[in-house]
C-alpha cells in the first residue's frame, strides 16, 4: 500500500481586504501518495498558488488541516520545496553559489555543499556553467539553476508553480524531459511532485493524475487519472483523448457533443456551418473579455467597444461558443476557463488549443479524415467543395471551405497551395 505523503482536509482560505472577505479556496480535500506526480490545473485565480503555499507551510489556511506523513503540519515544511515560475536567483552569486546558498541555509557543511551543488548542476545539464553569473544565462538555464537549487535540499515533496510557463518552447520541452528523467529514473530522493500548470498537454505528458480546480470559490472539481505508460507519446490517440477530456472539464462542457456540434457532411443530421470569422478578430474578442470584470460583457455594448458591426459580432460570438471559449446567456457573453487560458496563452499554445478545439468539429474531423485517406495526404479544392455541397449550397460550400482552410492553417493542421488549388495535411495532423 502506498503511503499518504500529504493530506489536505477541508482546507479553506479566506482573504480579507478592508471590510470585505473573499473565499479563495473552499473545502479542499486532497491526498498525495508516495510515488505520485500530480498536476494541479484550473483557471487563473482558482487558488493553485495559494494551495501550494499552504502545502509547503509558507502560509497557514483559514481552516482545515494539513497532514504530512500523518502528522499535522506546523510552520514551514522542511521536507517540501517550491519552485516558482520565475526563480529568484541572487545576481551577485555564481550559479554554483546560488545552489550552495540553499544548502548553507539547511546547515550542510561547506565541503558537502560543494559536492552536492556540483553534482546537481551536472544532473540538470549545467555542467560547465558553475562559475557563470545569472545574467549570462538564458531563461531555460536560469530555471535549471532553480531546479538544482530546489533539489539540492533533497525535498521529499517537490512543489512546482507553473515552472515552465516563462520559458520558450524548446527550453521548456528539454527541461520537462530532464525533470521526468530525474523523477522516473529515481535519481532524486523526491517522493512526490505536485505541479501547478496551465498547460494541458504538459500535465497529460508528465503527471499520473490531474486535479482540476474551478474558481469562485476555488475548489477541486475533478480528479483524472493518467493511465498511460511513460514515456508518453503525444500522438497516441489515448493521449489526445485525455487532453480532450481535460479541455472539456475546463470548458465546463455540458451539452452532448452531437447536439452542440452537428454531424459530418454526408451523415444523417445537419452539419453545423462554421461561422465565417477572422481569427485575429476572435482573439481580440477573447482578450477583451479577459480584461473585463468577471470576464463578462453585455453583447449589446460589445459591438461599440470592439468597433465591429452586429453581424460580425454575432459570428464572433458564435465561433467563441462553438469552440468552447465562452458561454452566452441573458444577453451577456462570459469567457469560460478555457477561453481565459487561450486569451492568456502564448501564440504557440493558442495554436495548440485551437487545434484541439477544431479537431472536435465534425466538419474538420471529416475533412482531416478525407485527407488522411487519400494516398498523398492531399486533395483538390474542387473535390472537397463538391463533397461539401451535399450539405451546403454551392456558394456556402465554397465559403465553408475557405473558412476551414483559414482555421486549419492557423492551427497548423492544414496547408493549402493557392496556385495548384490543393489542400494538404500538415505532418502534425497526420
Ligand atoms: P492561481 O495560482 O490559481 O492563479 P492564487 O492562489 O494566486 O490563484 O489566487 C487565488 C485568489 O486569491 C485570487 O483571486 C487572488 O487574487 C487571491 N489572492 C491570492 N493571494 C492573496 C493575498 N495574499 N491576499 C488577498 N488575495 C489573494
Ligand atoms: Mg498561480
Amino acid at each position: 500500500m502506498p503511503e499518504n505523503l500529504l493530506e489536505l482536509k477541508n482546507i479553506s482560505q479566506i482573504y480579507s481586504s478592508g471590510d470585505s472577505k473573499f473565499t479563495a479556496i473552499r473545502e479542499v480535500d486532497l491526498v498525495l501518495q508516495e510515488g505520485e506526480f500530480a498536476a494541479l490545473m484550473g483557471p487563473t485565480g482558482c487558488g493553485k498558488s495559494t494551495l501550494l503555499r499552504i502545502i509547503t507551510g509558507l502560509q497557514s489556511p483559514t481552516s482545515g488541516r494539513v497532514l504530512y506523513r500523518d502528522q499535522p503540519l506546523t510552520g514551514v515544511n522542511p521536507h517540501a520545496t517550491i519552485v516558482f515560475q520565475t526563480f529568484a536567483l541572487f545576481p551577485w552569486l555564481t550559479v554554483q553559489e546560488n545552489v550552495e546558498v540553499a544548502l548553507k541555509a539547511r546547515g550542510v557543511p561547506p565541503k558537502l555543499r560543494t559536492t552536492r551543488a556540483l553534482d546537481l548542476l551536472d544532473r540538470v545539464g549545467l555542467d560547465g556553467f558553475e562559475t557563470a553569473y545569472p545574467r549570462e544565462l538564458s531563461g531555460g538555464m536560469l530555471q535549471k539553476v532553480g531546479f538544482a537549487r530546489a533539489m539540492a535540499v533533497e525535498p521529499e515533496l517537490l512543489c512546482l508553480d507553473e515552472p515552465f510557463s516563462a520559458l520558450d518552447v524548446l527550453s521548456a520541452e528539454s527541461l520537462r524531459g530532464e525533470l521526468l528523467e530525474l523523477w522516473t529514473g529515481g535519481k532524486i530522493p523526491t517522493r512526490a511532485i505536485l505541479m501547478a500548470t496551465h498547460h494541458i498537454e504538459e500535465a497529460v505528458f508528465m503527471a499520473d493524475r490531474i486535479v482540476v480546480m474551478d474558481k469562485d470559490p476555488g475548489r477541486v472539481i475533478m480528479n483524472l487519472r493518467v493511465d498511460l505508460p511513460l514515456p508518453r507519446n503525444r500522438k497516441d490517440p489515448k493521449f489526445l483523448n485525455l487532453v480532450d477530456r481535460v479541455y472539456m472539464v475546463l470548458a465546463g462542457q455540458t451539452q452532448p457533443e452531437h447536439v452542440e456540434l452537428g454531424t459530418a457532411p454526408g451523415e444523417p443530421g445537419r452539419t453545423r456551418a462554421l461561422p465565417h470569422i477572422n481569427i485575429d478578430d476572435l482573439t481580440g474578442l477573447l482578450e477583451h473579455l479577459d480584461n473585463m470584470p468577471n470576464n463578462r460583457a453585455d453583447i449589446y455594448a460589445l459591438a461599440q467597444e470592439l468597433q465591429v458591426n452586429s453581424d460580425e459580432l454575432l459570428r464572433l460570438i458564435e465561433a467563441a461558443e462553438l469552440l468552447g471559449f465562452a458561454n452566452v446567456a441573458y444577453g451577456d457573453i462570459t469567457l469560460n476557463p478555457l477561453g481565459e487560458t487561450f486569451a492568456e496563452a502564448s501564440i504557440r499554445s493558442r495554436k495548440e488549443i485551437f487545434a484541439t478545439r477544431i479537431r472536435r468539429l465534425p466538419l474538420f474531423k471529416w475533412l482531416l479524415g478525407l485527407l488522411r485517406a487519400s494516398d498523398k495526404k492531399q486533395m483538390e479544392w474542387d473535390v472537397v467543395q463538391k463533397a461539401l455541397e451535399l450539405e451546403f449550397h454551392e456558394e456556402e460550400a465554397e465559403r465553408q471551405l475557405d473558412t476551414a482552410i483559414d482555421w486549419g492553417r492557423y492551427a497548423e493542421l492544414l496547408a493549402y497551395d493557392d496556385s495548384s488549388q490543393i489542400l494538404f495535411l500538415e505532418p502534425g495532423a497526420a
